[in-house]
């Protein structure tokens, strides 16, 4: 080996241990929104519109998170009591995808009684998603997909985020910062408080099989019998199918499982609770096949994580407490309703919705989306503060949408004036908000 050889071969290795993500060049903006699910998307969307530079860091490939990457494609409930009570950035996303796909939305003149859900609004993943990425990006929203927080430091013009994703590095420096990971993950790195219990609610995974069979021929004794059976020799968890074999067969998909401890605050959380979801799927197949009379079954898609209920709460100004919920307390700050049952998923008796009184509708304060003494941030979607009964029924879809908006909005006036979130007067939220489409109450 002649010695240009071997100075090729030891350079080559030293810049191959050395190789290092790419460094990005500096963004400064006004407003970081961290997560692009139903929260994030909105948010951002309201940030921009009312003249903030926003950037929206995401750390999956598209934006929705438990809508669409989760499959929990029915947001609910942008309706009480026959009135609407959410509007705004996300009933327009919702709404566009329903009238795009040529769908139909449900009746909402029409009392529901116990059936809540029949005000869910069915949306096709793929149009939500194309069509919110569509008006983040005619906002002005810069899109960072793929990226996390991994530092997050205070600095005298607001935040300084330092993000990292598949091969590169970035600093971001902005004046306020708003929460939308559904985790508290970024008020958490900026070193505020989250709430958490002993024991999480059960996630969910959306898959959708095909059962290729004459359902009639089936009886649901007889199918319940071989699930019981499979449970007992070990081939299959209870968890995996919750609600009846022949149920789960008939909605085609399957929406009956429980994948216990799901938590998706973490890479490594995200990926163990994904690989037993998808687990659960493959077992629950592998079953259904060897069924004489179910032999064509077939998985027809799933999708690409398990929907999480439950993981940290920010503690805020305010917390938001059950009676607070279902007494439909006001404040003079509340800045959005939130209108659902009471709905926590228990891992032995499944969920147990406790509807409002007639008549009731939550609404939300300004303050249980600021973290407990902090400066220049907001939180939003499943996360804010709230005790948590009250957040069993907050997480869902329209409220997400709502409280994003409302801390996008927030965010983006005290950036402009120069403010922290909390010297805001509520009355120039309601009004920003009011102003691009959203209900506020008087
Ligand atoms: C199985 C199931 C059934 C449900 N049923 C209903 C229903 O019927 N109707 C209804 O309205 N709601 C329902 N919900 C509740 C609702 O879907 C969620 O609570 C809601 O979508 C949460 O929205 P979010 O924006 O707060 O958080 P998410 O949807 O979780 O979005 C958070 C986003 O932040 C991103 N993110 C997380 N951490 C980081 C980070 N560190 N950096 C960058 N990005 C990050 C994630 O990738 C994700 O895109 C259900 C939920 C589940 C799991």
């Amino acid at each position: 080996m002649d010695k240009r050889t071997r100075f090729g071969i030891v350079a080559g290795l030293i810049a191959g241990g050395l190789a290092q993500a790419v460094e990005l060049p500096p963004v400064t903006c006004d407003v970081v929104v961290v997560g692009g699910g139903s929260a994030g998307i909105c948010a951002a969307l309201q940030s921009a519109r009312a003249g903030a530079k926003t950037v929206l860091v995401e750390a999956a490939h598209q934006v929705g998170g438990n809508t669409t990457t989760g499959g929990v494609n029915f947001p609910g409930l942008f309706h009480a009591w026959g009135r609407q009570v959410i509007a705004g950035a996300g009933w327009d996303v919702v709404t566009n995808a329903v009238a795009l796909d040529g769908g139909k939305l449900p009746d909402f003149t029409k009392p529901t009684g116990r059936r809540h859900y029949d005000h869910q609004i069915s949306i096709n993943i793929p149009l939500f998603v194309v069509l919110a990425e569509d008006a983040l990006v005619r906002a002005g929203v810069t899109l960072h997909y793929h990226a996390a927080p991994v530092r997050i430091e205070a600095v005298p013009e607001g935040w300084r985020v330092r993000t990292a994703a598949t091969g590169d590095t970035r600093t971001i420096t902005c004046k306020q910062l708003v929460d939308c990971t559904g985790n508290g993950t970024a008020a958490a790195l900026a070193g505020f408080e989250r709430l958490q219990e002993q024991e999480r609610q059960p996630g969910t995974f959306v898959y959708h099989i095909r059962p290729n069979a004459d359902l009639s021929k089936f009886d649901a004794k007889e199918l319940q019998a071989r699930f019981d059976a499979a449970v007992k020799d070990g081939q299959l968890h209870r968890s995996d199918c919750r609600w009846g074999l022949l149920q789960y067969l008939k909605s085609g998909g399957n929406t009956a499982n429980y994948v216990e401890g799901a938590d998706n605050s973490t890479a490594d959380a995200r990926t163990q609770t994904n690989l037993r979801g998808r687990a659960a799927a493959l077992r629950m197949f592998r079953f259904l096949k060897g069924i004489p009379g179910l032999e064509k079954v077939r998985l027809e898609s799933m999708s690409p994580e398990v929907g999480v209920r439950e993981t940290y709460r920010v503690r805020g100004e305010y917390l938001i407490t059950h009676e607070d919920y279902t007494s439909g307390k006001r404040w003079e700050d509340s800045v959005c309703y939130a209108f659902y049952p009471i709905d926590l998923h228990d891992k032995t008796s499944g969920v147990r919705p406790a509807h409002l009184k007639e008549g009731v509708v939550a609404t939300v304060p300004l303050r249980a989306l600021i973290p407990k003494g902090s400066r220049n941030l907001l939180v939003a979607g499943r996360c804010i503060s709230s005790d948590r009964l009250a957040n069993s029924a907050l997480r869902v879809q329209a409220t997400c949408m709502a409280t994003g908006q409302a801390a996008g909005a927030a965010a983006a006036l005290a950036a402009q004036r120069g403010v922290t979130p909390g010297q805001l007067p509520s009355a120039e939220v309601k009004a920003l908000l009011t102003a691009h489409g959203a209900i506020v109450p008087d």
